[in-house]
C-alpha cells in the first residue's frame, strides 16, 4: 500500500509548500495538488487533483496538509478532512529552529527560516511563512496566519483566526500583561503593534491604529 501525500491549494502557497514536502516525507509515493478550482491538470510537475478525485485514490494511505492562507477557507478544508477521516500532516522546513517546550497542533505550515523559541503553545492549522518568529511565552490560538518576516516577541497572545501582516512587530508583553492580538484582528504589512488589538479590528501604521476605529 503506497503513501500519497496531498497539498490542499495550488496556487501561490501551495507551490511553496511542495518542495517541503518532497524534501521531507521520504516515504512518499506520491505527491499531488488538492483543489477545488484547478487551473491546470499539472502544476509544477505534479498533478491537481480535485478532492474527490482525491478521495477515489484507492489503496493508498492518505495524508493531507492545507496550503492556503485564508484561515476561514483553511477551517471548511479542515472540516471536510475530518468529515473523510483523512489523516493530516504537519510541514516543517528543515532549517526551522524550535527551542524548549513548544507545543504545535495539528496541520501546522512552518516555512522555512520560522523560529520558535521557548515556552510557546500554538494552536491548530498555524501557518508561520518565511523568516517568521514566536518568541518566548506566546500563546497563539488555531487557524492563525503569519505572512512572512512577522516578528512576534514575548509574552504575545494572539487568537484564532488572527492574520499578521508582512513584517509586521508586535511587541512584548509582560507575563501579567500580554499583548493580545484578538480574535480575527487584521494587523497590516508593517505595522508596529505596540498594544493589544481588539477581536475582529485591523490595525496599520506605526504604531499601529485600527483603522476602523482611529485609535
Ligand atoms: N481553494 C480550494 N477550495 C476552497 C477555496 C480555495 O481549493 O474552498 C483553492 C483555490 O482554487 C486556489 C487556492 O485554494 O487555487 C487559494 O489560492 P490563493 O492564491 O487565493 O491563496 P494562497 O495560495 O496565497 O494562500
Amino acid at each position: 500500500k503506497g503513501n500519497v501525500y496531498g497539498i490542499f491549494g495550488a496556487s501561490g502557497f501551495g507551490r511553496e509548500v511542495m518542495p517541503l514536502v518532497k524534501k521531507k516525507s521520504k516515504d512518499a509515493d506520491y505527491l499531488v495538488f488538492i483543489d477545488d478550482a484547478p487551473k491546470a491538470s499539472i502544476l509544477n510537475g505534479y498533478d491537481v487533483l480535485t478532492f474527490d478525485q482525491f478521495l477515489s485514490l484507492h489503496s493508498m494511505n492518505k495524508f493531507v496538509t492545507i496550503a492556503i492562507a485564508d484561515a476561514a477557507i483553511r477551517e471548511k478544508i479542515a472540516n471536510r478532512l475530518k468529515e473523510k477521516q483523512i489523516e493530516v500532516f504537519q510541514v516543517e522546513a528543515s532549517n526551522v529552529e524550535i527551542m524548549d517546550e513548544v507545543k504545535v497542533g495539528e496541520g501546522a505550515i512552518l516555512s522555512p527560516f520560522v523560529t520558535l523559541t521557548s515556552n510557546i503553545h500554538i494552536g491548530k492549522y498555524f501557518q508561520a511563512n518565511i523568516y517568521s518568529y514566536v518568541a518566548h511565552d506566546c500563546i497563539i490560538g488555531d487557524f492563525v496566519t503569519f505572512a512572512p518576516s512577522v516578528k512576534c516577541n514575548g509574552n504575545v497572545h494572539v487568537e484564532d483566526f488572527a492574520y499578521i501582516g508582512t513584517g509586521a512587530i508586535i511587541k512584548q508583553g509582560t507575563p501579567d500583561k500580554p499583548i493580545v492580538i484578538g480574535k480575527g484582528a487584521v494587523v497590516g504589512m508593517g505595522a508596529i503593534v505596540t498594544k493589544s488589538v481588539k477581536a475582529g479590528d485591523v490595525v496599520f501604521g506605526n504604531p499601529a491604529k485600527s483603522i476602523k476605529r482611529g485609535t
